[in-house]
């Protein structure tokens, strides 16, 4: 393709809005624009990655540091959209609102007489642990919903101290949504003082009960205080399977940093990221951005071989006596005939322009076709990451770029 053709605009300066350098060079490169819009070199480029991507393997031959499971591939920006619970350690990686993580049950003790005890104003966990001078640990914590689907009470328990994550509650129960004032009433709960002991039996005809979905933790914690179902009253010592039990119990717990990963112990760290790619689908805006976060230098985009759109950047340097830019032309329609790709920078440019417009777009191999080498039959060939470049004489320029790239064609 040609410069001029591809209407490439680069930039001087980074844009003001750019959070990330790779960001920044894809703007002043010309392949987005400030507002994140592919332009036509950003859609040759997410074109390439298409096709690359009929290769199984095709993110490993990114050279890109990704996490991920069985599931998805993500990589770590902190623009990201999507917040994982990652192992440094063993590399568990999940979605946070997914993640498991290892919990740890307080020591087993002696089930005790429910006792109900007054607690004034204690409608939050914290305030209920204040008055009563006990760890949330021990403590019950009830949250409410109503079932989209055939409007069923849901009635949930995780232990005081963690936090209930809504998604894995969904993936059991289905959509649910914040119960009403008037629906708590109805099941014989207390908005803030509310347990799953003595819940009323439905008075609508024809639906059910509440469902009661505790976690995995509240049948191995004993003793726990929750809500007498009565403003300004709680239960002491309420204990799963004596006082009230669930139709599922299962993991409802929303991992947090340094929470122990449930594979081997060590803390979790939560990471932005953005997703790359699933088992069935590449997300290759997603795949360009990573790119251009992970390989690029202080000048520029560093595209390896075959991820950059471009293997070759050829360019003339306009001559004095010599039509440079003829010779350009040919050695352009012969690297294409060997089928390297070729970005031709057909302007007619100060060479320093050039150069810097070559390092920001970052194909792996610039060659420069000019006065001087051409009078000896040669051009400069200068790799994107080598700081020195080698003239090389115009019958070897294909043999020598195709063992530069380990070339392969796609
Ligand atoms: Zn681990």
């Amino acid at each position: 393709m040609k410069y001029r053709d591809l209407h490439i605009q680069t930039q001087r300066e980074a844009p003001n809005n750019a959070r990330t350098q790779g960001f920044a060079f894809l703007v002043r490169a010309g392949y987005v624009t400030r507002e994140n819009v592919p332009t036509k070199l950003g859609e040759i480029a997410l074109e390439h990655l298409q096709v690359l991507s009929s290769d199984p393997s095709f993110l490993l031959r990114l050279s890109l540091p990704t996490i991920g499971n069985d599931q998805e591939t993500f990589f770590p920006i902190v623009t990201g959209d999507i917040e994982v619970a990652h192992c440094p350690s063993c590399k568990y990686t999940e979605r946070l609102e997914f993640a498991k993580i290892k919990k740890t049950p307080l020591p087993q003790e002696v089930q005790l007489p429910l006792e109900k005890v007054s607690t004034p104003d204690c409608d939050t966990i914290e305030s209920l642990a204040n008055f009563l001078n006990i760890p949330k640990e021990k403590t019950a914590k009830a949250l409410m919903y109503t079932r989209v689907s055939d409007g069923r009470f849901v009635f949930v328990v995780v232990r005081g101290d963690m936090q209930l994550s809504e998604a894995k509650l969904k993936a059991q129960v289905g959509e649910v949504r914040t119960a009403t004032a008037d629906e708590i009433v109805s099941a014989g709960a207390a908005m803030g003082y509310a347990s799953a002991v003595g819940l009323a039996p439905s008075r609508v005809e024809g639906l059910k009960d509440a469902l009661i979905v505790v976690d995995d933790l509240i049948p191995q914690s004993q003793n726990l205080v929750a809500g007498a179902n009565e403003e300004g009253y709680h239960l002491l010592n309420t204990n799963y399977g004596r006082d009230y039990s669930a139709e599922v119990v299962v993991d409802l717990i929303q991992a947090k940093a340094s929470d122990s990963c449930i594979h081997c112990g060590n803390p979790l760290n939560v990471l932005p990221v953005n997703i790359l790619a699933t088992r069935k689908e590449y997300y290759f805006e997603n795949i360009l951005r990573a790119l251009a976060e992970t390989h690029h230098d202080d000048k520029g985009l560093t595209l390896p071989h075959p991820a950059a759109p471009f293997d070759v950047y050829l360019m003339h340097v306009p001559g004095k006596e010599t039509d440079t830019r003829a010779k350009a032309e040919e050695i352009y329609i012969a690297l294409q005939s060997a089928g390297i790709s070729v970005l031709f920078d057909d302007r007619d440019e100060r060479a320093g322009v050039k150069f810097n417009d070559a390092d920001l777009i970052g194909c792996p191999t610039r060659v420069t076709v000019g006065e001087k080498g051409l009078k000896e039959e040669m051009v400069e060939l200068k790799s994107r990451m080598a700081k020195e470049n080698k003239f090389v004489s115009l019958d070897k320029i294909i043999s020598e770029i195709q063992s530069e790239h380990g070339y392969r064609t796609n």
